[in-house]
């Protein structure tokens, strides 16, 4: 092994002879780095190709520091990212810059490398973590208003929502990697507001566009994660849809939240984008104004820090899949809007005790900026079906119809940096099974 084994992958002049991992418009160059599963086990994406870290194990390619270590072997025995997420941020910043190694210009490991390197596209086929528990957060103020407002007119922002970051305790069973078709629910709904309610499939699927983190390093039960170290109990970053059925929702969200219009299926992106490599694009946050409450104490991050990451949700019909037409946008947000941080959200839901563990799942809640075409989801951007988006088949949506597909994508853009892009997440939906 050379003596420069270890190459700092943030350097924004550095660049890989993979291909696709110099494109401009790429998601995946050497800065990048995420992780995902491959043919079961730990794999990091670059460009268009992945490697398994068991092959370049196998090969003798990482350092001794790493390939001696007993909990990184461990690691990449699981058949998912769980145990890698778990080691000490030493170890984890000793592997992204071994894998930088690897993937350089000019590197000489390039001969040993470049036979072991797969279709990236392939990992698609399984969610980067066995999610223990997942945890949905409410956290943009935007779509809290918006939602509230047609909810209860006269009440839209009730009284604890800038106090406490609201959630609610989703489903780690439901979770589905992109490209998983998601089946048209049943459920309850009502004509009037006071019912009787009838069981049948929903008339009103959204999806709901929201990043998603998953947490690395835990805390024991009875212990808490001060918000000032949160960032640094985060594993990575995913795009997530929390598909909703809206007519079910209506009915059964009071008085405990959310439940079966929100835990049928949940998609996120393959490719878990490192906190390492979206250190550049933290901006200050969040955006509070002089008339907002102070946090409390425990919720006060002296680092405090939004993400500046772009959002955008495409709709594409099955006609529009058969005519070969390009899928329509239907919003573009930024993630630097929200009111509530990822710090804020971890170290509020551990501040009681509650101990969070590798692999689980927090999202944001739906992303959605002050315009009308930054609403991150069809409630909000049709406002409740009463201004209708086109297609580009021509065709008009309120809701989600059978055989669309929705597809997210995310992004990071800053001057003199390569872009950082957290790839797709997609579904179709299916029809209601009889
Ligand atoms: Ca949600």
């Amino acid at each position: 092994m050379s003596g420069n084994a270890l190459v700092d992958p943030s350097n924004p002049s550095l660049r890989s002879w993979v291909s696709g991992a110099s494109d401009a418009d790429g998601d995946f160059p050497i800065q990048n780095l995420p992780y995902g599963t491959l043919d079961g086990g730990p794999a990091v994406r670059i460009g268009n190709r992945a490697l398994c870290l068991r092959d370049a194990l196998d090969a003798g390619l990482f350092v001794k520091k790493l390939s001696s270590n007993d909990d990184f072997l461990m690691a990449l025995d699981v058949a998912w990212l769980n145990g890698l997420a778990e080691l000490e941020p030493e170890q984890l910043k000793m592997l992204r810059w071994n894998l930088a190694h690897f993937f350089a210009e000019g590197s000489p490991l390039r001969k040993q490398v470049e036979p072991l390197l797969r279709d990236a596209d392939a990992a698609a086929e399984d969610a980067p973590f066995v999610v223990g528990d997942y945890t949905d957060f409410y956290a943009s103020l935007h779509h809290a208003t918006n939602v509230g407002s047609m909810f209860r007119p006269t009440n839209p922002l009730l009284p604890n929502w800038k106090h406490v970051p609201i959630g609610y305790h989703g489903r780690g069973s439901s979770i589905v990697p992109s490209g998983t078709g998601v089946t048209r629910p049943h459920g309850q709904t009502v004509t009037s507001d006071d019912g009787p309610p009838s069981f049948g499939p929903t008339k009103l699927l959204d999806y709901e566009l929201e990043v998603g983190f998953f947490v690395g390093r835990g805390n024991e039960l009875g212990t808490t994660i001060p918000v000032a170290d949160a960032w640094n109990h985060i594993f990575g970053f995913v795009l997530v849809n929390d598909w909703s059925a809206r007519d079910v929702q209506k009915w059964e969200y009071q008085p405990l939240g959310p439940f079966l219009a929100k835990n049928f299926a949940t998609t996120v992106s393959p490719w878990v984008v490192t906190r390492e490599a979206l250190e550049p694009y933290r901006v200050p946050g969040p955006p509070r104004t002089v008339d907002d409450p102070k946090v409390l104490a425990y919720l006060d991050d002296p680092n405090g820090c939004n993400l500046d990451v772009t959002l955008e949700v495409f709709i594409s019909s099955a006609t529009m899949r058969a005519q070969g037409l390009a899928s329509t946008l239907i919003s573009r947000a930024s993630f630097r809007d929200m009111f509530w941080t990822p710090a804020q959200m971890l170290a509020h839901h551990a501040s009681n005790g509650c101990n969070m563990q590798a692999g689980d799942l927090l999202a944001s809640g739906t992303v959605s900026g002050t315009t009308k075409d930054s609403r991150g989801c069809l409630l909000e951007r049709t406002w409740r079906g009463a201004e209708p988006i086109t297609l580009g088949d021509g065709s008009e949506r309120k809701f989600l119809l059978d055989g669309d597909e929705v597809i997210m994508r995310g992004y990071c853009v800053k001057a003199g940096l390569p872009r950082i892009g957290f790839g797709e997440c997609r579904g179709i939906v299916l029809p209601a099974k009889s």
